[in-house]
Formats: C-alpha cells, structure tokens, sequence
C-alpha cells in the first residue's frame, strides 16, 4: 500500500513516521494547494529546490501564473488549474494546504475554507500523505488575551463581516483534528499571523501592500482608525522555514507562525516612509468592523518544539518586498523610480 512511511523508504520499520534529522531520503511527492499564492509560491521554490517533485493545485482566484512561471519546463512541476472545492485525485506524500481567498476583499461568501479543506483531507485519507493546514492568527478573533498563545480559544463573532474566513479556518482546525483523530491522517496545523515579501498582492487590501505601493505611487498611506490598533510582520522566508520544519517534525499543533515585533500602524507607516519616502502623507480613514485592536504571537511552543524562530525584522524585510514592487507597479524602465 502506498503510504507516508512507504515512500520514504523505512517501511514498517518507523511506525511513528518520523523522518530521521540528516537522513538522505528519497524525493518526495508534494502537493501544495494555493502554489501560485504569495506564501504557496515561496514554499514551492524551497521544496523544488530540496529536490521534490511538487504539484501545484491553484484556480488562480489570487494567485498568478508569474510566481511560479521560473518553474515551467522543470520535469519536477506541475501546475495543475484547479478548484479545490472539487474533489481530486492525485497519489503524494505531503499536502500542503493554503488554497484560500486570504484577503478581505476576496474572502467572503467562498466555500473554500470548508469545502476545500474536507477534500484535501479526503485526499490525505485515502492515499496515506501527511496533511498541514495553514490556519490563521484570526482563529483568535479579538483577542482578550495578549499576546495570544496556542490553547487561547478566541474571542470571534459568529456573524460578522469576517467570520467566513475566521470561522471558516476554525472549523477547517476541526475537520483537520477530526480525520487525526478518526481517520488516523497526520496532520499538523500552523497558524499563520500576518505574513509580508515579495509577490504578495499589490491591490488585496491588506495593510503592508496598500502602504508600500501608496508610497511607490505617491499617494498618502492610509491609516484605518486611529492607528494605534497593533499586528506583528512576518517575513515570507521566515514562514516557509517554519511551515517546513513543521510538516517534517513529530507534533502536530497547532503551531503560531509569525514575528513577536509589534507595531502600531501608525508605526508601520513610519518605517514605510523611512524606506520609501520620507514625504509621504498619511490619511486616516474610518476603520472596518470588527477590526482586532491587537496581535502578537507567543511563539514559546514553535521554538521549543521546532526550534524555530523568525530571524528578519521588519526594517530588513521590507526593503526586499519593496524591490519586488517598484518592478511590478513601474516595470523594468525606470519611470516613477526613486
Ligand atoms: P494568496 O491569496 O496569495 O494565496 C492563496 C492561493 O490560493 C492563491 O493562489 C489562490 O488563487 C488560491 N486559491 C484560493 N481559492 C482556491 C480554490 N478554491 N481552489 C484552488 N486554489 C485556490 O494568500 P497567501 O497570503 O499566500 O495565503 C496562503 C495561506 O496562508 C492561506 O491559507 C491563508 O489563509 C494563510 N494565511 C496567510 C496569512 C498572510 O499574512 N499572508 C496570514 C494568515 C494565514
Ligand atoms: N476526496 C478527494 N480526493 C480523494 C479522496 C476524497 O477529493 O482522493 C474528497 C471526496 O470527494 C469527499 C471528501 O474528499 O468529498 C471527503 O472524503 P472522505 O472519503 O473522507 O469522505 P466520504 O467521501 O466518505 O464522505
Ligand atoms: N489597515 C490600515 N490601512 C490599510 C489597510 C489596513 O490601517 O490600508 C489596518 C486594518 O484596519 C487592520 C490592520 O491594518 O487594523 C491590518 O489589516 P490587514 O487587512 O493587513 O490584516 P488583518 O486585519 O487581517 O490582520
């Protein structure tokens, strides 16, 4: 039978699963939904770069065929055009899990989180392969505690504007424990707090990318509410690190994934001007409902258990994010450049 343990080649002879730290192991067969995404792209390049063979399964609702374009001709590839709320059939090793309409303006009313989530584990189920979700920070709603540890429960409203995607993860959370514990699937669960880099999408809304292509385009940052609500930026690499590190370790979860380093918006808008343009205006405006007053990750259990911890801060990452943009908003002419 085609299995986890089979293809890593220990057989029987590893119950638990476990891959040996070190071990030279055969190239495994990696599914990653959301490939084409932000974070999916990213992961690939690690992956490929390991020597696996990934197959991509993304319906380019975000995502775009030029993040993983580097990829095209490369035997090891596939992209396969895909709506995860269809079932699938593939044989693979590994799923990892992040198809999603991840932004506000693109998350609401999509059955991806539920739907989606229950036929990748399907899938996992019937061919043997490990499972990793990529859950979210929003599981915690408005958070009463701070910062959030893994056994905080949340503080979310059922009803409001962004339930379908806080909502959506919590009940993919527990889909992905009920095959653990039903099925026997191995899954592991990371929970992803906000993550910034390269190829994120310049017009989706979320703060890092609004303020740094309004200081490319010379337009004020916008400043939501007052300003002092507070999120802690993570560095893509740093993610992909943990999100590796999480799959191929013994515990499942769930894992808080991000950056400790917190910051009013105010504050991001600062250093944003400070690596762009020191002139830009800020503009405030009214804030959206629901908004969490406040995010920071404790992140004791990833280090503990995965020996993990972010190593790029925010004034070093964003001048990377901020190359990638400058390219795709002006091109390779130097129109608008500075
Ligand atoms: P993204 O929008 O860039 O990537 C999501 C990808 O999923 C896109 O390529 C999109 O086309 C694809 N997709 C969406 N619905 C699909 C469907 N039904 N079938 C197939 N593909 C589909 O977002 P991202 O920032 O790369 O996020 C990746 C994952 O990480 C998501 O699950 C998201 O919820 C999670 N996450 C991200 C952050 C962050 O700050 N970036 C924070 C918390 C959690
Ligand atoms: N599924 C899939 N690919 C597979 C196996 C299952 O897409 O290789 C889907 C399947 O269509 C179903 C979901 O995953 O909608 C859950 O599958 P499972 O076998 O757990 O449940 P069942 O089909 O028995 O209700
Ligand atoms: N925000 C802002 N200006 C913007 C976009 C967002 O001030 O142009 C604020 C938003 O109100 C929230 C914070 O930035 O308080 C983070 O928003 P984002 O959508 O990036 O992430 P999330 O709310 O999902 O953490």
């Amino acid at each position: 039978k085609f299995s986890y343990q089979n293809r890593l080649g220990f057989g029987s002879g590893n119950p638990t699963g476990k891959i040996p730290l070190g071990l030279k192991r055969k190239g495994l067969r990696i599914v990653v939904t959301g490939g084409a995404g932000f974070v999916g792209s990213h992961l690939v390049d690690r992956l490929i770069a390991r020597g696996d063979s990934v197959i991509v399964v993304d319906n380019f609702f975000t995502g775009r065929k030029e993040n993983v374009m580097h990829h095209f001709g490369n035997p090891n590839f596939e992209l396969i055009r895909h709506d995860v709320v269809e079932p699938l059939l593939l044989e693979v090793d590994q799923i990892y899990h992040l198809a999603c309409p991840a932004s506000p303006v693109h998350y609401k009313f999509n059955p991806t989180n539920v739907v989606g989530t229950l036929n990748m584990l399907g899938l996992a189920k019937r061919v043997g392969a490990r499972f990793l979700l990529t859950s979210t920070s929003e599981v915690y709603g408005d958070p009463l505690q701070h910062p959030q540890k893994e056994t905080y429960w949340g503080n979310v409203n059922p009803i409001g504007v962004r339930s379908c995607y806080d909502e959506g993860k919590r009940t993919a959370e527990t889909l992905t424990m009920d095959y653990h514990r039903g099925a026997g699937v191995e899954v592991r669960i990371a929970r992803i707090f906000n993550t910034y880099g390269p190829r994120m999408c310049i017009d989706d809304g979320r703060v890092v990318s609004n303020f740094v292509a309004q200081a490319l385009r010379k337009e004020p940052l916008t400043v939501y509410g007052d300003g002092n609500q507070t999120r802690s930026f993570q560095y893509v690499s740093d993610l992909v690190e943990g999100l590796m590190r999480l799959m191929e370790g013994e515990h499942v979860g769930p894992f808080n994934l991000g950056n400790p380093g917190e910051f009013t918006m105010l504050e991001l808008a600062e250093v944003v001007q400070e690596t762009i343009d020191p002139n830009a205006k800020i503009e405030f405006r009214p804030n959206t409902e629901d908004d969490p007053h406040k995010r920071k990750p404790d992140i004791g259990r990833a280090k503990e258990l995965l020996g993990w911890e972010p190593k790029v801060s925010l004034r070093k990452g964003l001048p990377l994010m901020v190359s990638d943009f400058r390219q795709r908003i002006f091109g390779d002419h130097k129109e608008g450049t500075t």
